[in-house]
């Protein structure tokens, strides 16, 4: 609910309008939990809210601290399914603010894209999320981690550019004053490709930041491991790109996931180089951490920092993150590709039965 959507329900209540201010001060600077505990509203109220009212669109289950600094949430959502959000300290090429908390969000159960080397997309797409289970899961990982959230990137389960409405809804949420007040420029949103959402991105007042899940050069070889590129070749979704920096004035990021002997070729990194320049964007090389069951294989370290060499030919920023096995390799479907596994594994389906919760 946005502050003027709760005015209007408070006055139709017959309540007056400074109570939605108490309320969203509850809510976000306090991380209320229920209603009950917010005790400078009348109990009447209290109640109503609580009857006509959800507080809490997603559920804490498990959080997990991993071997690096990030935290990862896995939430349950009212239909019963799960995602997961994950809290990364320190994101080195991620962002500008290296040192700040960055909330890594899902936008959507499942995925309907189906890249080949991502896990997440093989059973397609069960349903969008809401605004405010995307809001949600950043307030509960304020709330449970005790830290302030910076940075926000729709980099976890889901397309975000294919859930337009409620991830745009949900930013603006939360890029307000009576919310956290992120500022608009700390959010990224990472897509696979879909052009005609980056156009209408384009158009959007708020200064979003856009990633883009490039991890092909050439149309040969972007179709073979990302199905989309065949609806969205190249040449639109490069289009798309450049008017969305020429109306944004903002620098675009193309994440690459290197993959041996598929995408690390000197033909791809000059293709990927001449790409970049012209739209003066930010490279940033995942080499790929191997999953099994799929066939790809991460390059060798010399051979991805040749890669990176072959990039820097053409005088763009590129980055290239080797640490092995870190959520920060969070771009677009790694995270879940991995984590989705690791629920598999270390979160067993009993815990989450049986309904152990935080
Ligand atoms: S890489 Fe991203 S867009 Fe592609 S299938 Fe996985 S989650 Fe979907």
């Amino acid at each position: 609910m946005t502050r003027e959507e709760l005015v209007a329900w408070l006055m139709s209540a017959g309540e007056p309008a400074y109570r939605a201010d108490q309320i969203l001060g509850w809510v976000y600077e306090r991380g209320a939990g229920s209603f009950q505990e917010m005790t400078n509203l009348p109990v009447g109220l209290r109640e109503r809210l609580a009857e006509e009212m959800e507080l809490n669109a997603v559920r804490a289950l498990r959080v997990r601290q991993a071997g690096d600094t990030t935290e990862k949430f896995l939430f349950q959502l009212s239909d019963g399914a799960l995602i997961e959000t994950v809290l990364i300290p320190a994101t080195p090429g991620l962002t500008s603010q290296s040192d700040r908390h960055t909330v890594c969000v899902s936008s959507q159960v499942g995925c309907a894209y189906g890249c080949r080397f991502c896990a997440s997309g093989l059973a397609g797409v069960r349903r969008n999320l809401s605004a405010a289970e995307i809001v949600d899961q950043v307030v509960h990982v304020q709330r449970l981690s005790g830290e302030r959230v910076h940075n926000i990137v729709m980099m976890g389960m889901g397309e975000p550019l294919a859930n337009y409405e409620a991830v745009l809804r949900a930013l603006k949420i939360l890029n307000s004053p009576w919310s956290l007040g992120i500022g608009a420029r700390k959010m990224t949103i990472s897509t696979v490709g879909l052009a005609p959402q980056i156009r209408r991105l384009a158009e959007e007042p708020m200064q979003i930041r856009l990633a883009i899940s490039l991890h092909g050069a050439t149309d040969e070889v972007r179709s073979r491991i990302m199905p989309v590129n065949r609806k969205y070749p190249l040449r639109e979704l490069i289009g798309a790109c450049e008017e969305y920096r020429r109306r944004r004035q903002r620098q675009i990021t193309f994440e690459y996931i290197l993959l041996k002997d598929v995408n690390d070729t000197e033909e791809q990194a000059r293709a990927l180089g001449a790409l970049a320049a012209r739209l003066a964007a930010k490279v940033n090389l995942i080499p790929y951490n191997p999953v099994e069951g799929l066939p790809w294989q991460r390059p060798s370290e010399a051979q991805c920092r040749q890669f990176q060499q072959w990039v820097k030919r053409y005088r763009v920023a590129v980055t290239l993150r080797m640490e092995k096995g870190t959520d920060i390799n969070a771009a677009c479907g790694q995270l879940r590709l991995q984590e989705e596994r690791r629920i598999g594994a270390e979160w067993s389906l009993a815990a989450v039965v049986s309904g152990s919760t935080m």
